[in-house]
């Protein structure tokens, strides 16, 4: 399959992993938007958010505690954001569902 993130987990593409189990990765983004810019991917390849169901939705809760815990060890006393995008208006641009760790800075109080 062409995505990129399949190539990834597959080790096709180089990537600084973080993290790694049977079910999820945790790497550090490509293009940083902040001081601290991970993704956690579930090995799993299945769009976004809109394709979880119960089994999914397990998984993208360990991948939510694994990022606290991640942003904890790196120092992310004062606050950290987890976000995941959705198709166009969400600018989601990997259809491989994703979570981005984003911290080490003030982000915008603006969510749009
Ligand atoms: P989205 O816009 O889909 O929510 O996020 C996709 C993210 O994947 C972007 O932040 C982008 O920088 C990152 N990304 C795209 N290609 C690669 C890659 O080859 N390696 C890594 N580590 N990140 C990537
Ligand atoms: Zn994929």
């Amino acid at each position: 399959m062409d995505c990129i993130f399949c190539k990834i987990i597959k080790g096709e593409i180089p990537s600084t992993k973080l993290y790694e189990d049977d079910e999820f990765i945790v790497i550090k983004d490509v293009n940083p938007q902040a001081p601290v810019h991970l993704l956690a991917i579930p090995k799993e390849h299945f769009a976004s958010v809109a394709e979880l169901d119960d089994e999914r939705a397990v998984v993208v809760g360990k991948m939510i505690k694994k990022l606290a815990e991640i942003a904890k060890e790196k120092g992310l006393d004062d606050g950290f954001r987890i976000i995941t995008n959705k198709g166009k208006h969400g600018c989601q641009s990997v259809a491989h569902l994703h979570l981005h760790l984003l911290g080490g800075r003030q982000l915008d109080e603006k969510m749009g």
